[in-house]
């Protein structure tokens, strides 16, 4: 078997054609511009690009954005003040910290700092908390993007046995939420899980989100799965997922690559989350 590829750069173009659209007839109309403010903290070369994309992707689509480049050294209350300014604001609808943040700062406090509604992140307890319920409002970028990759494919999520491994609060928690409210039977994988193995054998949709690339190996991959690879890790300069493309393509129906699977998505899930928010001010 030889697996489908999902493409998620063109997935994400599409989506991003289509918000622009929409922006722009508003824009027609007289209505303001949805703006987003993007706060960077120090000079940490990863999200000085994570940062630059999601800027130039804002632009591509007729969102305003504003990107504020705090010193290392910015207090936490200092911080929290100015996520308190941008809650107020009439001309911001989303609001996204990048993190990491310096040891100093309580990321769970900056969280919780930012307007439920316009966490475009999908971060805050609130948010999370109504996707637990089934009931979301604004959905984590990344498992948000990973289900509508899903639904471009030719398959049931209804019963299928998925296995999320990596349970993080941003990525793996809310995928276990968003696979649970589909009706797949999930298991939610971490690095205390005695036999990742078995469980991995097991999973028609398997999502990879620890962080290593070393540790799944592709004959674990049930013939016939969906493969869906969260990882990004820099090896020597080049971008390489969790999971080994080549060898688990042997196995696996779908899977997405990396770079250009998950990745875009997350950017254009980010986008449609501030459409949604500006679309309620
Ligand atoms: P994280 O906060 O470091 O969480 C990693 C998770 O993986 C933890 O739950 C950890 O378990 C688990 N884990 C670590 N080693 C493991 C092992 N050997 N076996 C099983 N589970 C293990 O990372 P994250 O923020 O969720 O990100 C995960 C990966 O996705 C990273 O490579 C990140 O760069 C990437 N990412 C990609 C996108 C995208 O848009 N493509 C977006 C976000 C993140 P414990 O809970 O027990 O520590």
């Amino acid at each position: 078997m030889t697996a489908q590829r999902i493409d998620g750069k063109q997935l994400a173009a599409q989506l991003r054609a289509d918000i622009k659209s929409e922006i722009t007839t508003h824009l027609k109309k007289g209505v303001r511009a949805p703006g987003l403010a993007v706060i960077l903290i120090g000079h940490d070369l990863a999200s000085q690009l994570y940062v630059k994309n999601k800027r130039l992707a804002c632009e591509e689509v007729g969102i305003h954005s504003f990107v504020f480049n705090l010193s290392a050294d910015i207090t936490e209350k200092e911080l929290l003040d100015l996520i308190h300014d941008l809650n107020q604001r009439a001309d911001i609808d989303g609001i996204l910290v990048q993190l990491p943040l310096p040891s100093h700062i309580t990321t769970q406090a900056v969280i919780e700092t930012i307007d439920p509604q316009k966490d475009v992140d999908g971060f805050h307890p609130y948010n999370l908390g109504r996707l637990a319920q089934f009931q979301p409002t604004l959905r984590p970028c990344t498992p948000y993007g990973i289900m509508m990759l899903l639904g471009t494919l030719d398959l049931t999520l209804k019963g299928k046995r998925a296995v999320v491994v990596g349970a993080s609060n941003i990525v793996g928690k809310p995928m276990a939420l968003e696979l649970l409210m589909a009706k797949c039977t999930v298991t939610l994988c971490h690095s205390a899980t005695l036999n990742l193995q078995e469980e991995i054998e097991k999973a028609d949709i398997l999502v990879a989100a620890l962080g290593h690339p070393h540790v799944i190996r592709s004959e674990w991959i049930k013939p016939g799965a969906v493969v869906i690879d969260v990882g990004m890790n820099r090896i020597d300069g080049v971008l390489k997922g969790d999971i080994a493309y080549e060898t688990a393509a042997q196995r696996a129906a779908w899977i997405t690559p990396v770079p250009g699977g998950v990745g875009p998505m997350t950017v254009a899930m980010l986008l449609k989350n501030t459409l949604s928010a500006w679309r309620r001010g």
